[in-house]
Parts: structure tokens; C-alpha cells; sequence
């Protein structure tokens, strides 16, 4: 892989880094988690680390699957340039040996780098969680090009809603595990100006969760545009609802089908939704508005964090490559209730969700299905792979009610032909 340290001493970066630095808040949060980590790190010096290595015997996810004390002992030492260790990495997977309903990956990162300085286990967590998708030899692709969707328009008797998101990191700051105040603000400061440049159907404003009444901010919630408090574990276990809810957002335009999340569990989550069915018409107002949206952030200096074999670099290893979900909420009263199902959504590597989010049980007939890869498949890829599942899952449906028989197809590809 291509050294992100060679890529932060190129022009671009050392040009963000000092303006970053030219607004004088940022150097002082540096300094405090560095003494921090410094004396943290200076203790752990004085136990080998196999005195240190995590009981993870009660755990699935896939970082306890892959962590050795041979791994441990390589890396607990080291720290990213922004003093991030590996046990900060691993806490959230620690603390929560399981989750009830997804299999997760047990591991965050703090900054870009951390992938880099801790890729002796994030590299094989990345592979565990993506299929074999080997980060050190395989290239991720890119295409946002929605004109090649295909029957992209589902039947609105069966589907509710369609979304599709992703999330962007800007380049030079830490990411939410790791970042300071100060950090966290200028993530704000640099996507809202960015984002008063967005014009026509776009256009819209920023609505701070500090500035929103409890009230306000549960009606977004309940409507399924804001993201919920971070009260799971997961989220709290990576130290990713401090200072809540400093500097944390959403954007959105008029209409509400193009929104941003501001400092939840990305930097940016870039949303596009809509009532009904047509998921090629949310997919273009994805790809236009992202464009846009990386435009105006280039226009002021900054960049995405990005590389190719990791694609877009954000907080999650999951959501790695493209960081896309493409979703649905789908009503399948007589499919749900076949043993088939779940076998039929491995099969066209979809994933299921309750209607209120990953932390939520499906209840009732209606799910939230989306693709459950993003990473080793382009946005197209991913979006088509959606569409063509929900498609065929709705057929069954209809064949059930009409009393006919379904089958479990067979698996489709999981990486670019
Ligand atoms: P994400 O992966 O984008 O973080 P979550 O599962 O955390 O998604 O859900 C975030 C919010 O988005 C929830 O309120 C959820 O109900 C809403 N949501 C997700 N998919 C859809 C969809 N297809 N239609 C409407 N709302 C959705
Ligand atoms: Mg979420």
C-alpha cells in the first residue's frame, strides 16, 4: 500500500495541514492527547504485552477473531502520528463481546493513518468483514455514474422508501474516535461552508443539535432523517459520544431527500431519500449531490480521505470502499415468515435491518434491507446489486400470495468482474 506518511508530506496535504494549524485552536488539542497518550503509554511499558492482551474468549466479532498475542505484542506500542494506540482502536470490540442482531467488527479507527500503523490487524479484520477482500493486493473501484442503473423504479405496493448513503472523512483531521473539540468543530466549520454553496434543488441549510429543541430533534428522529442519540454501546464504547452533542448536525435541503449528518459516527454522512420507490432517481441525487459536495470541499482546500485499495477511508472498517448502503423499506408479509428468506438474502448479499436503525429488531412485516457489502464493488455495482435483490424478492412474494413455489438463487459475485 501506498504510504499515507509519503501522501502527507505531497503538496495537497501539507497545505491543508498548515491551514488546519493557521486557525490556532487545533495545535493545543494535539498537545493534551499527546501528553495523555504519552504517560498512558510510558505505563503499558512497564507489563509485557501478554499481560495486557484482552480476555475476548466470550466474543464474536471479527476483530476477536483475528487479534493474536503475537499481533498484540507487534502493535500495542505503536502510536499514529496523532497518538492513537491500538487498544483505543480495539476498546469498542472489548467492551462488546456481540451484538443482537449484526455481526460486528470489534475495531474503529482513529485517524487515516491507523489503518496504515495497525494494518497487521486491521488488514485481516478488512478481509474477515469483506469477504476475502485482501487490502494490501486489491484494488477498490469507483463509479458514480447513475445513468447505467438498471430497473431502478420498484414496485410502491411492497416499497415504502428508498435511501442511499455513505460517509466522507476530511483529510487532515481526526476522525470522530480520536478527534478533539477543536477537531470536531472545524469538521462543522468546513462542511457547512462548503455546503452553503449547494444551489437549486440542493440547496438548503444547517440545523445545529445544539440549537434544535429536544422536540425538533425527536420529530427528525421518528421521521427517519436524523440520526438517533448515541446511546448503543458500540458508539459510546469507541468514544464516539463525547462532548455530545458539540458540534454534531444535520444539513439538509428544503425538501428534505438530500441531508447531511455532521459528526455522528463520520465526519459527513451524505444521505439521499425519498418516499416510494424509485431508487434510480435517489441514486442520481446521490451522485450529483456527492459531486457537488466534493467539489465545494475541494474548492476551499481540503480533501477527502481516500486511497485505492481502501476506497474512502472512514471510521468503520464496514463501511470502507464505498461506504455505501443502499436501502429499502420493504413490506413482505408472506416471504418473512418462509424459512427461505434469510437464505435468499445471503444468497444476493443483502442485509436486514429493523425499520429504526442497525440497533433495532425488524418488527412486523417491514424491513429495511440494503447491500451489505461496500468494499471490492463500485457504488453502481453496489446499488444494482440492491435493486436486482429487492426485485427478486418481491417476486417471490408475489408468487407466494398466488400460492406458488420460491427458491434460494444462486449466490451472486461478491467483487468487480
Ligand atoms: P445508517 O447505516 O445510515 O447509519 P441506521 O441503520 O443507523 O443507518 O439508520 C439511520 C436512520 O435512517 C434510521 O432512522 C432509519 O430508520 C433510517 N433509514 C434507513 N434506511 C431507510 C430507508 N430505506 N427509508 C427510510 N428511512 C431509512
Ligand atoms: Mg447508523
Amino acid at each position: 500500500m501506498a504510504s499515507l506518511f509519503t501522501r502527507m508530506l505531497s503538496g495537497h496535504h501539507t497545505a491543508v495541514a498548515l491551514a488546519s494549524l493557521g486557525v490556532g485552536t487545533l495545535a493545543s488539542g494535539y498537545l493534551l492527547t499527546d501528553n495523555g497518550n504519552a504517560a498512558a503509554a510510558e505505563r503499558r511499558k512497564l507489563y509485557p504485552p501478554s499481560a495486557d492482551f484482552p480476555d475476548l474468549r466470550k466474543h464474536n466479532n471479527c476483530m476477536a477473531s483475528c487479534l493474536t498475542p503475537a499481533i498484540y505484542s507487534k502493535l500495542r506500542d505503536k502510536l499514529t502520528p496523532n497518538n492513537w494506540s491500538l487498544d483505543q482502536c480495539i476498546q469498542t470490540g472489548v467492551d462488546n463481546p456481540g451484538h443482537p442482531f449484526i455481526k460486528t467488527v470489534g475495531m474503529v479507527a482513529g485517524d487515516e493513518e491507523s489503518y496504515e500503523v495497525f494494518g497487521d490487524l486491521f488488514n485481516p479484520v478488512i478481509k474477515d468483514r469483506h469477504n476475502g477482500y485482501d487490502p494490501q493486493n486489491m484494488k477498490h473501484p469507483t463509479d458514480l455514474d447513475s445513468s447505467k442503473i438498471k430497473n431502478g423504479m420498484f414496485d410502491e405496493k411492497y416499497v415504502l422508501s428508498s435511501r442511499v448513503r455513505t460517509g466522507r472523512s476530511i483529510r487532515g483531521l481526526s476522525l470522530p474516535p480520536a478527534c478533539t473539540r477543536s477537531e470536531r468543530r472545524e469538521v462543522e466549520r468546513v462542511a457547512v461552508q462548503a455546503l452553503s454553496g449547494l444551489k437549486g434543488d440542493l440547496a438548503g441549510r444547517y440545523y445545529s443539535l445544539g440549537d434544535m429543541t429536544d422536540k425538533e430533534q425527536q420529530n427528525l428522529i421518528d421521521d427517519h432523517f436524523l440520526f438517533d442519540k448515541p446511546v448503543s454501546p458500540l458508539l459510546t464504547c469507541a468514544f464516539m459520544a463525547r462532548d455530545w452533542p458539540d458540534a454534531r448536525g444535520i444539513w439538509h435541503n428544503n425538501e428534505k431527500t438530500f441531508l447531511i449528518w455532521i459528526n455522528e459516527e463520520d465526519h459527513t454522512r451524505v444521505i439521499s431519500m425519498e418516499k416510494g420507490g424509485n431508487m434510480k432517481r435517489v441514486f442520481e441525487r446521490f451522485c450529483r449531490g456527492l459531486k457537488e459536495v466534493e467539489r465545494l470541499i475541494q474548492e476551499r482546500g481540503w480533501e477527502f480521505m481516500w486511497n485505492e485499495h481502501l476506497g474512502y477511508i472512514l471510521t468503520c472498517p464496514s463501511n470502507l470502499g464505498t461506504g455505501l448502503r443502499a436501502g429499502v423499506h420493504v413490506r413482505l408479509p408472506n416471504l418473512s415468515k418462509d424459512p427461505r428468506f434469510p437464505k435468499i438474502l445471503d444468497a444476493m448479499r443483502l442485509q436486514k435491518r429493523g425499520t429504526g436503525g442497525v440497533d433495532t429488531a425488524a418488527t412486523g412485516d417491514t424491513f429495511d434491507l440494503s447491500n451489505n457489502d461496500r468494499l471490492g464493488k463500485s457504488e453502481v455495482e453496489l446499488v444494482q446489486c440492491l435493486i436486482d435483490g429487492v426485485n427478486y424478492l418481491i417476486d417471490c412474494e408475489k408468487k407466494l400470495e398466488k400460492g406458488q413455489n420460491i427458491h434460494v438463487p444462486a449466490p451472486v459475485s461478491q467483487f468487480s468482474k
